[in-house]
């Protein structure tokens, strides 16, 4: 049966909390009712008012030590237990906080210099994550390696102490805000293919890095080409073994789709959805009629399923090991079903929902077709599907491997 927190506003959050538990969600609420002002709500300023709110968000949660609770304590984050991360994502999600600048250092570098990094490194670039005075963004994929990554081609010669990098790596997120960049590099070209590449940490100013943003279907550019030209970079910023970089980035991407799969994203969504379908509702049909009302519970089943799933997989990594191919299926499911929402709100809306943001009339003044053309991409960043369904098939359900 599910309890109900009992300090400040009652919140069901399907599951029993503990004393602990109980009074961890009322010092995330607490902290939600001061911190979360005026100026983290606002939605003005585009791309870089979002950006810069971000980073002021991610200021303010660090103050409170509450920037990346599942981080165990010894590295400034809270060790927290599953339930607790379930709190806090409801917390999160119910406050329409805004998102962190560093979210993807925080879900997916921080853990890996955790599992991976020389505690040189760890004391160097953890408590920079945590503050978001450091932010990062993710250069794996290149034009011929997305999927399959083990393909990459940009290239790092060693001399002396130093690595000499180049190449062309695409689709890196934000990298035009990012001040250091976590790379795969081909190091020993005459290696297998998941042999010869090490994982290398670079700052962003270096020279010969140059970085040129892509438009997207919504208008927005978030993501980006990067050329890098004789970059080069001291080999203290190598994490993990020279050249045994494979394993490193494969806990990255497992830890990212952990991320991935965080679902406050899908929660406020659900929430949209309802209060766009009681818009057209009656007092006898609340929510329109009874087609809509079924499409809605299924996914309120859906959403339910994932948050439980999602705590489960992010509080698996405060054990210092990273989540096995159970993070596929929380990454795939997640992503799936968001993208069904943002085309159910689309449908629910009607003309109304085609409209941009600042159009008279627009529903939910943008939201709702700003959604819709973001999430063609969720099925597709961090793994696609396919690549989801593949795993799944091949490490939990004992199918042949893919060729
Ligand atoms: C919003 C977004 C943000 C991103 N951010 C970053 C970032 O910050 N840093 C970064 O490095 N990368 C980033 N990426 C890149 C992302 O990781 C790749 O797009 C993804 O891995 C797919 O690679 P690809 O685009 O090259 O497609 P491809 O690998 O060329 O795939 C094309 C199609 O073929 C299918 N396919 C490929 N191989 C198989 C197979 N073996 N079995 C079945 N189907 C297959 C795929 O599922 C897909 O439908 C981002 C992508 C998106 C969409």
């Amino acid at each position: 049966m599910a309890a109900r927190a009992v300090d400040g506003p009652e919140r069901d959050y399907g599951v029993v909390l503990d004393e602990q538990t109980r009074a961890f969600a009322a010092e995330v609420r607490a902290f939600l009712a001061s911190a979360l002002d005026a100026d983290m709500r606002a939605r003005t300023g585009g791309e870089a008012g979002r950006v810069e709110r971000g980073r002021e968000w991610q200021r303010r949660l660090n103050a409170a030590g509450l920037a990346a609770i599942s981080w165990p304590t010894e590295y400034g984050g809270r060790s927290a237990t599953a339930v607790q991360q379930l709190v806090f994502n409801t917390e999160i999600a119910a406050a329409r906080a805004p998102e962190p600048v560093n979210r993807n250092a925080i879900n997916q570098l921080g853990p890996t210099i955790i599992q991976w990094g020389s505690p040189d490194q760890r004391e160097r670039y953890l408590p920079r994550i945590l503050s978001g005075e450091d932010v990062w963004c993710q250069g794996f994929s290149e034009p011929d390696a997305g999927s399959d990554l083990a393909s990459l081609r940009t290239r790092g010669v060693i001399d002396g102490d130093t690595m000499v990098i180049t190449g062309q790596k695409i689709w890196t997120s934000k990298a035009q805000y990012a001040n250091w960049i976590y790379l795969l590099v081909r190091t020993d070209p005459d290696a297998p293919k998941t042999r010869g590449i090490s994982y290398v940490l670079a700052d962003m100013a270096s020279p010969g890095i140059e970085v040129r943003p892509i438009r997207q279907i919504t208008g927005r550019a978030e993501f980006n080409e990067v050329f890098l030209t004789d970059v080069r970079v001291p080999l203290t910023q190598v994490v993990g073994p020279l050249h045994g970089g494979w394993r490193v980035a494969r806990s990255t991407l497992s830890y990212e789709r952990v991320g991935q799969s965080r679902t406050h994203r899908i929660e406020r969504r659900l929430r949209s959805l309802v209060s766009l379908a009681a818009r057209s509702g009656t007092p006898q049909a609340p929510l329109g009629d009874a087609a809509i009302e079924d499409r809605l519970v299924r996914f309120a089943a859906q959403v339910e399923a994932l948050r439980q799933i999602a705590a489960d997989a992010t509080a698996a990594g405060i054990r210092g090991v990273s989540p096995g191919p159970e993070a596929s299926i929380a990454k795939l499911l997640t992503s799936e079903v968001d993208q069904s929402m943002a085309t159910f709100a689309l449908e629910l809306a009607g003309p109304a929902g085609t409209l941009e943001r600042g159009s008279p009339g627009a529903a939910d003044d943008g939201d709702v077709a700003l959604a819709y053309l973001l999430m063609r991409a969720a099925t597709l960043g961090a793994g696609t599907s396919e690549i989801q369904r593949n795993i799944i098939g091949e490490k939990l359900l004992g199918l042949p491997r893919d060729v």
